[in-house]
């Protein structure tokens, strides 16, 4: 057995490859960037190398520097999880050569599958049905063109070197193709060094279904059932289930057939992902699912795999690199229950997902029973969102005994989960989870698109949420105590007979006076969390996984930027250029604190009032996102 690992990798996927190998009694290694030496995975690992600056290409992305690593920490082995260098064929290849052991798919499985139309034809040859269209060498212009008129429009063309979604085109009409062609050409020229693509038809009602499976090196290999993961925006997957809602038996049992058979065919070892398209338009058949490639690696979404198998994907990944056969046969595995996994992205839905970085100044993630809910994170409350990689922050996972359980249980863990400042996709996933068509289990590829708006929340919340805030805020001054937990519920929550009164907040875009009448009366129909800010006066309301956030404010309003009780916050997402003051400074009111540089322009941002610097939560240099405290005043006596 394996005695030590490097993890080539940070983020959720190398504390995931950390968890399994402890429980394996592996020593681990974890490598880091500059951005990541506090990072969670190498808090967890029990010895840790900086191989370079921030940017993956001088670092996680340089062969050289991990196996540099792994030598000079006496690992074994090497695990690459996914993305960087899981499928480069060169670098597996020369972890082998340095007398290592390689936890991935072998160099010519790589390269077979690396190049889409090598792949398909591969498959063609193993009998695994492909999407109709053209292969072939002839890149001539004129001769793609006709091959495209003759299988029929909407036609996809792709990339052959293509990946992540890039270096495809839909083309609808003849006359469009031409331009289409040339565009696809210069972007897979420069993104992927060779300009080559194929043509498919694009199947319309498309459903993302892909099959899991794990080949040995005694030849043995095993399908572990399907995936869904149709739910995607711009062809990235968001949410992802197995088994896929609407599979007949007979069905499951001829695709995953085929998936083994296309594992076969390239000898494969280790664990792989073959993906298939299928046209939805009349529920699943097996006549209508077609090879689109195949991953050579672990995928983001295994973890439904694991939770309906009981198998730890990861654990058959290692014994199978230190040469153990496939730990169960065929026959043992079986689907349980159903499980779901939804990506929460630090991006923010109403600025076209635009990447939200920073510090977490508060990151809760609802766990429960482990049976039921599962959380896979690479940070903590306190850590950064680093502008320097995928900015995910936690895939979080249920399984339930049926799919409409597992859905209520992900839409309640999303709810229950938030990150603040930084802005999330939560609100657009529990969006995506509410509607009818992923509750019905018929969603295909185009959904989010054709949904828009209808799945990003309202930047305003709603006026009752106002109403709550105003008790909240009020409750606490009649108590003055802070929760000992991070929630509170409002359901049902009456006010008897109170005196009336009012409330100054500071909400989503506004500051509002809200009169509380007495005996204020709020039905069970709705229910709001609150959760507090760490280090702000200020609390979150959730509807539907999206935060608001309320602060109480003083009746003759803040000063711009700063709340009126002395936190100052970013106004926009930028970069410290300057700290003037330092902790337990006194300061007047309009002296200069913090310089931010944000959209090219210099913002300063001064003290709402005379007091002293109760907290500097910045340097010269740190990037922050909007909504972050930067400074906390502590107002002098009068
Ligand atoms: P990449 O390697 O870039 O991920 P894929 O070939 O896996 O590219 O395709 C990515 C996504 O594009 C699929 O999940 C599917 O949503 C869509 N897609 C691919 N091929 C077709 C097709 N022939 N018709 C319609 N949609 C397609």
């Amino acid at each position: 057995m394996i005695e030590s690992l490097l993890i080539a990798n940070r983020g959720e996927i190398a504390c995931r490859i950390i968890d399994t190998a402890r429980e394996l009694g592996i020593r681990t290694v974890a490598v880091y960037s500059d951005a990541d030496a506090q990072a969670r995975h190498v808090r967890m690992a029990d010895e840790a190398v900086h191989i370079g600056p921030s940017a993956a290409r001088e670092s996680y992305l340089v062969g050289e520097k991990i196996i540099a690593a792994a030598k000079q920490t006496g690992a074994q082995a090497i695990h690459p999880g996914y993305g960087f260098l899981s499928e480069n064929a060169d670098f597996a290849q020369a972890v082998a050569d340095a007398g290592l052991i390689w936890i991935g798919a072998t160099p010519s499985s790589i390269r077979a599958m690396g190049l889409k139309d090598a792949a398909k034809k591969l498959m063609q040859d193993a009998g695994v049905p492909t999407t109709p269209g053209y292969l072939g060498e002839n890149q001539d212009p004129d001769h793609l063109k006709a091959q495209a008129d003759e299988i029929g429009y909407p036609v996809l063309i792709k990339a052959v070197a293509g990946g992540g979604g890039k270096g495809m085109r839909r083309v609808d009409a003849s006359g469009d193709f031409r331009d289409a062609l040339e565009s696809c050409k210069r972007e897979a020229a420069s993104s992927f060094g060779d300009d080559r693509v194929l043509i498919e038809k694009y199947i319309l009602s498309p459903r993302h279904i892909e099959v899991q499976i794990f080949g040995d090196t005694h030849g043995n290999v095993v399908h572990l059932f399907e995936r869904d993961c149709s739910l995607q925006r711009r062809h990235q997957k968001v949410i992802e289930e197995a088994p896929a809602p609407g599979m007949s038996p007979e069905t499951r049992e001829e695709l995953c057939a085929a998936a083994v058979r296309a594992a076969k065919a390239v000898d494969y070892v280790g664990a792989g992902t073959i993906e298939f398209i299928a046209d939805a338009s009349e529920g699943l058949r097996a006549d209508r699912i077609w090879f689109m490639e195949m991953n050579t690696r672990l995928q983001v979404e295994h973890p439904v795999t694991e939770e309906i198998t009981g198998v730890d994907l990861v654990e058959w990944q290692i014994r199978i690199a230190a040469g153990e056969p496939i730990p169960a046969k065929q026959e043992q595995l079986k689907i349980h229950g159903h499980a779901i996994e939804a990506r929460l992205y630090a991006e923010d839905p109403a600025t076209g997902f635009l990447p939200s970085t920073g510090k977490l100044a508060a990151l809760h993630l609802f766990e429960g029973p482990r049976t039921s809910f599962r959380v896979e994170t690479g940070v903590e409350q306190g850590d950064a969102v680093s502008p320097f990689y995928d900015p995910m922050i936690a895939k979080l996972i249920v399984h339930a005994e049926n799919r409409a359980d597992a859905i209520d249980d992900l839409q309640h863990m999303i709810n229950k989960s938030h990150a603040w400042p930084v802005k999330t996709n939560a609100g657009f996933l529990w969006r995506c989870l509410d509607s009818d068509a992923f509750r019905s289990g018929d969603v295909t590829t185009g959904f989010i698109a054709d949904a828009g708006e209808t799945l990003i929340p309202a930047p305003e919340a709603p006026d009752e949420f106002w109403h709550a805030a105003a008790l909240h805020v009020m409750e606490r001054a009649d108590t003055l105590e802070v929760e000992t937990t991070p929630w509170t519920s409002f359901s049902g929550f009456r006010l008897n007979a109170a005196p009336r009164r009012e409330v100054a907040l500071a909400g989503p875009g506004e500051t509002r006076i809200v009169p509380i009448t007495g005996g204020g009366d709020y039905d069970d129909a709705w229910l709001i969390e609150a959760s507090r800010i760490p280090g702000e006066e200020a609390f979150l309301l959730f509807d539907g996984g999206q935060p608001y956030r309320f602060a109480p404010a003083r009746h003759e309003g803040g000063a711009g930027g700063a709340a009126a009780d002395g936190a100052i916050l970013a106004p926009m997402p930028g970069k410290v250029i300057a700290v003037d003051v330092a902790a337990g400074d006194n300061v007047a009111a309009g002296q200069k604190l913090v310089t931010l540089e944000a959209m090219k322009m210099e913002h300063s941002l001064t003290a709402p009032f005379d007091g002293t610097v109760a907290e500097l939560n910045v340097e010269t240099g740190s990037q922050v996102s909007e909504g972050t405290v930067l400074v906390l005043v502590d107002k002098a006596e009068e």
